[in-house]
Order: C-alpha cells, then sequence, then structure tokens
C-alpha cells in the first residue's frame, strides 16, 4: 500500500504539473476539468504503472481540485501546490467490502486485503449502506457509507405546486386506492416580486447615474449578488414553512431540469423566462427538506392541453385558460397545478382518474374558474422587472 501511495503521489504531482501547464496556456487560465486532464495524463500513466487503469481518475479529479482550491485561498494567483501528504482516495469501482474486510483492486485481478476494525460504534448501522469511498493514508484508511438509498417514501397525499414567482398554485388529492381532490390554494409571493423589482429598479439607477464603466460593472455585480441572496432566504423560509405545514405531502414539480437544452425551439419560453434558476432552487429545497419523496412530471403540453377533457387550451389573456371543450375561462396557474397534480397521480400507480367524472372536481371545479369582470392587461409578464436587459430577472411563465 506504501508503494502504491508513493506512486499515486508521484502521478499527482505530474497531474498537477500538466494541469497548471495547461490553465497557464487557457486565454482565461481555465483550470481543465477532470475529464480533460485525465486525457492528457492517461498514456504517461498507464505507460508507467501497472495498476488498475481506474486509478487514472481519483489521480485527476483530486489534482484539478487541488489546483482550484490552492486559487481560491490566494485570491486568484495559481501556482502548483505542494503534496506533502501521502493519501489517495480510491472511488467505489475499486474496492469491495467482504466480511470483516475490505478487498482493493490495485492491479487487474490482484487484490489487496486491509481489516475493517468493526467495533466502531455505528459500524452495524453504517454498513447497511453501499460504500461509496475509501481514503487511504500512511496512517490509517476510512472507509465511507452512503446510508440508504436516497430514496424517500411516498407520503399520504400528493401536493402538486405551479410556480410562477409572482405566486405558488398548489392543488391537493389525497393519495388512496380512489384519489380525491382536497383543494387549491394560491400564495402569492410578494416578497420575492418586491425583491426583484426592486433590485432591477436599483440596476436601471447604477446603469444611468454611475459613468465609470468599471466601477459601474463592480456595481452592477454586487447587487446581483446581494438579489440572489435575498431571493435565496425567502425561498428558504417559503419551503421551510411549506414543508412543515404539509409534513404528509409528496410534492409534484414540473421537470425543468431538461427545458433548457429544448429551449432554442421554445423561443417565446425562453424568452419570458430569462432566468429559471429560483424555480429549480425552490424544488430543490423543498425535496431534500420534506420527509418524503418528491415527484417530477414532465412539462410538456401543461398549458396547451386541457386537464380536464384534454381539449386544446387557448389564451385570451396572460392569467387565462380558455377550454372551448369545457366551455370554461380556467385560472392558468390554478388549472396548471390541476394538470401537474394529474400527472403526479398517473405517477404513483395504475389508478385512473378523471376528472371529469370524479365529485372531487365537480365540487371544486368553481375555484378553478377565471373570475370574470377582471380583465387582465396583456402582462403578467410585462412588469418592469421583466424588461430589464441583463438577463438575471427571475420573473419566470409559461408560455
Ligand atoms: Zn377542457
Amino acid at each position: 500500500m506504501i508503494r502504491y501511495l508513493r506512486d499515486m503521489q508521484d502521478a499527482m504531482r505530474y497531474a498537477l504539473q500538466v494541469a497548471y501547464r495547461d490553465a497557464i496556456d487557457d486565454e482565461k487560465h481555465k483550470i481543465p476539468s477532470p475529464i480533460q486532464l485525465r486525457r492528457e495524463v492517461r498514456e504517461w500513466f498507464y505507460s508507467r504503472y501497472d495498476y488498475a487503469r481506474h486509478h487514472v481518475n481519483p489521480v485527476c479529479r483530486t489534482a484539478v481540485a487541488l489546483l482550484r482550491s490552492y486559487r481560491r485561498n490566494h485570491n486568484g494567483e495559481l501556482r502548483i501546490p505542494e503534496v506533502r501528504r501521502l493519501a489517495m482516495r480510491i472511488d467505489g469501482e475499486l474496492f469491495r467490502v467482504v466480511g470483516d474486510k475490505v478487498r482493493i483492486t490495485l492491479q487487474p485481478d490482484h487484490y489487496t486485503w486491509l481489516h475493517i476494525n468493526t467495533s466502531n460504534k455505528h459500524y452495524q448501522e453504517y454498513s447497511n449502506g453501499r460504500p461509496s469511498e475509501l481514503l487511504v493514508t500512511d496512517m490509517k484508511v476510512c472507509l465511507t457509507f452512503v446510508v440508504g438509498d436516497g430514496k424517500k417514501p411516498l407520503g399520504s397525499r400528493l401536493m402538486a405546486q405551479d410556480l410562477n414567482f409572482r405566486s405558488i398554485d398548489s392543488t391537493g388529492a389525497v393519495l388512496s386506492s380512489k384519489p380525491s381532490l382536497t383543494g387549491v390554494e394560491r400564495q402569492p409571493l410578494r416578497e420575492i416580486v418586491r425583491v426583484q423589482n426592486d433590485y432591477s429598479r436599483r440596476r436601471r439607477a447604477l446603469q444611468k447615474h454611475v459613468k465609470d464603466p468599471q466601477k459601474r460593472a463592480r456595481k452592477l455585480k454586487e447587487t446581483r449578488g446581494r438579489q440572489r441572496n435575498r431571493v435565496r432566504d425567502a425561498l428558504h423560509k417559503l419551503s421551510t414553512k411549506t414543508v412543515r405545514e404539509n409534513p404528509d405531502a409528496t410534492f409534484v414539480f414540473e421537470d425543468l431540469k431538461g427545458i433548457r437544452k429544448g429551449g432554442e425551439k421554445k423561443g417565446r419560453r425562453l424568452r419570458t423566462c430569462l432566468n429559471r434558476r429560483p424555480y429549480r432552487m425552490y424544488q430543490s429545497m423543498a425535496e431534500y427538506k420534506s420527509p418524503n419523496g418528491t415527484l417530477y412530471v414532465n412539462p410538456r403540453g401543461i398549458s396547451s392541453e386541457c386537464p380536464v377533457c384534454g381539449g386544446k387550451l387557448e389564451h385570451p389573456a396572460w392569467a387565462t385558460s380558455r377550454c372551448g371543450t369545457c366551455g370554461a375561462d380556467y385560472d392558468r396557474d390554478r388549472l396548471a397545478s390541476l394538470a401537474i397534480l394529474l400527472r403526479g397521480l398517473r405517477l404513483c400507480g395504475p389508478t385512473p382518474f378523471a376528472a371529469s367524472a370524479d365529485a372531487s372536481w365537480r365540487q371544486m371545479r368553481e375555484e378553478y374558474l377565471y373570475p370574470h369582470g377582471m380583465p387582465e392587461a396583456m402582462g403578467a409578464g410585462g412588469t418592469d422587472a421583466a424588461g430589464a436587459p441583463n438577463g438575471d430577472v427571475y420573473e419566470c411563465t409559461r408560455s
């Protein structure tokens, strides 16, 4: 093992040199990614050592991490850090826990065995988890496990949320062999809207009044950072509150992870939704704070297909969804939360749920209708925030 650690220390020094040279040669002094680095280091590594090829991965990962943290701790200055410690992280692919021993693959088909001290008071509990990493130094060996399979159970009801950053609209349902809707509610996001508008006003003032371009850029960056922090704070409070009030609920959200890629085609969607980050931020906060699992549904067609009858939706005004088949004008965001809920129910099992035939829907239908006599100007999206040019607006609407 000691020979292995020494060799890896040498390999690390070599990888650091390569990564450093790459960063110096790069126009923007970018440190290469571990994958780029591996491309440059692997032939050298394979020809020099007879270790299993996979060992080059942790070497490159660690080298990149060392360089990055050196630069972070030295105000952006880059130099090759010294590798003093004899230490190496071994990936899960290269070792296996067998009884009270751990088997490490140093060379292909050549194993090294180490004893595990199973008398650690948590060992019995933790060892049920998946072994994730082995840290080997010349003094000790640490074995880490990932406890649990990362999957939380579903709650006893579903709560579908449509996020607009003007409001969050939720539709709930009891999850049973015969699901039924429990209610729809709207929570306005005044605090977040206020912060967004406040900062976009400040930025406009800066653009106008600060003449020195460097100073202006710095000030603008500062404002953006503060805005982000305040939005994040507000989202934390909101998600904590929502999870606390709904300890038995499984949240259902639109899956926004893949949307950016397809965004080019959906030009309008991309334009109206300049920054989707707070959306995702809220979702992941609720996901990790909730004791229950979270469902993500495909957002495709949510605003163009009527969840009640399957008919085509039109939007005569921004906040309205009109279904010709139902003959009704629905509140767009509330209806969207219903559509998300129904997709979530479909994920939960074979129980078919047709809103149009369901008693709970008929009781609640009124609450989903758009209140007439309150003409809405075309512009939930047309606030002053959405007009800001710099793309950091959190206003997000569905096209
Ligand atoms: Zn309809």
